[in-house]
């Protein structure tokens, strides 16, 4: 273990601690995608969860997406397997009854993007798999870069209103699993540098639907603003939280039950039951019986 090891588990712990994202004895669902942050993230909760590893579960969402997901899911089954920590695999066909590739079958037809679209069904099946585990708490692999880049893009979309997903322990009172972010106060180099030192492997293929259009651009402006101006990304981080804390809370207080699903929604009917409603129009959804939406 070397020293700039120990520093990203100490750093992790250090904000585990500072917004009390885990409390002691509480089962964690680790978000696990099979890219480099998250595998990074899985291996140093194991380190700091070591004594109490069965407190740690890793889960990972098998989209439906045909030659992408197969390879990132390897590398998560080989990092539980070899940290000894149980891992848990939900998919989009069993959940939702149809994988990606079928519901992006008639994308030209939507108005959002093929990663908003998917974002919805990918935070549904999270907050499934984490109750299915019995947690209480899910961590996702969020840096620093992240954290910043989608604070600016909130702003820019004019979507103020989800600036409380950025709260540090963001959780929906009608839903019992937070969501916390150990990883948001570093930087993305240094995590991209700690999965380097520590073997942890590089998927080598891309999603096909994968967009990044407007965040790519902020990725841009804001290494370029860290150049000139060293330590300007964690400025915008304190800032972001100062505003973030605003609405954290706020952004909940209109949420009712989802009339199809019973889950929280703003408006009586759920982002996922209504974009469910959509795809049946265009895909042969077949009826689950895990359906985690509305039938
Ligand atoms: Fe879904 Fe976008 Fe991730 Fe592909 S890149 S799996 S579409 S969120």
């Amino acid at each position: 273990m070397t020293c700039f090891n120990d520093s990203i588990v100490e750093k992790t712990r250090r904000t585990v601690s500072k917004y009390r994202m885990i409390a002691p004895g509480e089962r964690i669902a680790v978000a696990v995608s099979g890219g480099k942050d998250s595998l990074s993230l899985l291996k140093v909760l194991a380190e700091l969860y070591l004594p109490r590893r069965n407190q740690v579960v890793a889960i990972s969402v098998d989209e439906g997406v045909a030659g992408y997901r197969d390879e990132a899911l390897q590398y998560a089954r080989a990092l539980a397997d070899e940290l000894g920590i149980e891992q848990v695999v939900v998919s989009y066909k069993e959940l939702f009854g149809f994988s990606l590739d079928e519901a992006l079958d008639w994308k030209e037809e939507r108005t959002v993007s093929s990663c908003s679209f998917c974002g919805v069904f990918r935070r549904r099946a999270i907050d499934e798999a984490a109750v299915g585990v019995k947690a209480s708490v899910v961590a996702t692999a969020h840096n620093l870069d992240d954290y910043v880049q989608t604070f600016m893009m909130n702003l820019m979309h004019g979507d103020v209103a989800r600036l409380g997903w950025l709260d540090p322990t963001y959780f929906d009172d009608s839903f019992p699993v937070r969501r916390v972010k150990p990883f948001m106060e570093i930087y993305e180099e240094e995590v991209a540098l700690y999965a380097y030192q520590n073997g942890v492997p590089f998927q080598s293929v891309s999603c096909p639907y994968m967009h990044e259009g407007l965040r790519s651009e902020v990725r841009d402006y804001l290494n370029m603003m860290e150049a000139n101006h060293p330590g300007i990304k964690n400025v915008l981080l304190r800032s972001g939280l100062d505003v973030i804390s605003h609405y954290a809370r706020a952004s909940d207080k209109d949420s009712v039950p989802c009339s199809s699903c019973g889950k929280p929604s703003s408006n009586g009917l759920c982002n996922v039951c209504k974009m469910k409603a959509e795809i049946r129009e265009h895909v042969n959804i077949q009826r689950s019986p895990r359906s985690a939406g509305g039938g």
